[in-house]
């Protein structure tokens, strides 16, 4: 039994392919892709530079499923990554000041392409525009990946297979709010921003929000959108570094509300702020009402997938025999940073591990 069909040729389904077919090149590999060319969400992530990894990757408290996550990592970790990445695709990491890594082109161009020459290098058979089902002889992977900015999946493939696929919802997207954003159109700014039900605080970081005029954005913003639930409230605090007291003291140097709002903040976020009433707590509290967030046409991942519990820690199915399941089509996701890619790759690779390990007479 050499027979390995992998169907979808994004990234995770790509390195198991290579990962494998390195290690055993007597293996008949094939990679069944629904779009007409593979890999082509790679273009689209981390700006075009393609964040592929952090050098936090192994803090299992990133993913949505940190014990699951935990157990992953003990079998393959960022090390196994990076030795991926350069040993068998040939890419070089650059790391940001935020500890992201991409390429050290900073081209999402160089990832894909890397990938592209190992699959003829390593003749991998490679089969595009496909529509048809699973062929179940042999080993068979899934890595469909998800609904975000993608016209095909594969979740279908899994419930057939009497796989539960738990609820699905867009995540890393922006936010519809109530309150009018046309004025602060184009406006980005760092603060600390916080996504509230009630008086709880279910998530809270730093970072830069951007102010579209139809929605809330940036990747502080993104992040929020992965701990949303109806009725929710995003509060920023537009001056972190300053408590309210201090904020009162810093006030009495100024002559008027607006030279001391116009001294922390650009001209219109000053002006909304003013409009607002009690100035200190509005720049404490600069809140929105969340109405919902913008649909998988704008998400970079989906929440929700495999359900977990039927899935083993080397992603061999408990469910189906000979049957793995790697990537995004599983109930695993992350912050923005490189995590969701990270988790890609290492879930490619782990499944890789244990086709090697378990069917040792490929
Ligand atoms: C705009 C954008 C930016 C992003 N930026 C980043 C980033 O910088 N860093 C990061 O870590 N993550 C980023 N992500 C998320 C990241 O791209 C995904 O988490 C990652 O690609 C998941 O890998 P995967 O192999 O599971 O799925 P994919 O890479 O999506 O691959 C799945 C493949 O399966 C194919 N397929 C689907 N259904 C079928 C089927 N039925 N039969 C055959 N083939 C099928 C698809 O066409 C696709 O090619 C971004 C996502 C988007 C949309």
């Amino acid at each position: 039994m050499n027979k390995i069909n992998i169907y979808g040729a994004g990234i995770s389904g790509m390195t198991v392919a290579i990962y494998l077919k390195k290690r055993n090149p007597k293996l008949d590999i094939t990679l069944y892709e629904a779009n007409d060319r593979v890999g082509q969400k790679i273009l689209k992530t981390g700006n075009g530079k393609c964040n592929l990894s952090n050098t936090d990757l192994d803090n299992a408290s990133n993913y949505n499923n940190p014990s699951f996550m935990k157990e992953v990592l003990k079998i393959t970790n960022s090390n196994d990554l990076r030795a991926f990445v350069l040993d068998d695709l040939g890419i070089v990491l650059r790391e940001d000041d935020y500890g992201r890594l991409y390429p050290y082109s900073e081209k999402a161009t160089s990832v894909l392409t890397a990938y592209l020459q190992k699959l003829k290098e390593l003749e991998i058979k490679v089969v595009t525009s496909f529509r048809g089902d699973l062929d179940l002889k042999g080993i068979t992977i899934i890595a469909t990946g998800s609904y975000a900015q993608s016209k095909y999946t594969g979740y279908n493939y899994l419930t057939n297979l009497g796989h539960k696929v738990t609820d699905l919802n867009p995540a890393l997207t922006t936010l519809k709010v109530k309150e009018d954003l046309r004025p602060l159109k184009g406006i980005r700014f760092k603060v600390k921003a916080s996504i509230l039900k009630g008086n709880k605080v279910l998530f809270s970081d730093e970072g830069e929000v951007q102010f579209r005029e139809d929605a809330l954005s940036g990747i502080v913003t993104l992040d929020l959108s992965r701990y949303y639930e109806e009725g929710c409230e995003v509060s920023f605090d537009l001056v972190p570094e300053y408590s309210k007291e201090e904020l009162k003291i810093l006030k009495a140097k100024f002559n008027d509300e607006d030279q001391f709002l116009n001294s922390l903040l650009p001209k219109m976020l000053a002006l909304e702020v003013k409009k607002r009433g009690n100035i200190i707590s509005s720049l404490k509290d600069f809140r929105f009402t969340i109405l919902g967030l913008n649909s998988y046409n704008e998400a970079q991942i989906t929440k929700g997938g495999l359900d977990l519990r039927e899935i083993g820690y080397d992603f061999s199915s408990k469910i189906k025999s000979n049957l793995y399941v790697i990537g995004e089509v599983l109930d695993i996701d992350a912050r923005c940073g490189g995590f969701n890619i990270g988790f890609a790759i290492i879930s490619g690779i782990t499944a890789g591990k244990s086709i090697l390990r378990k069917h040792n007479s490929l």
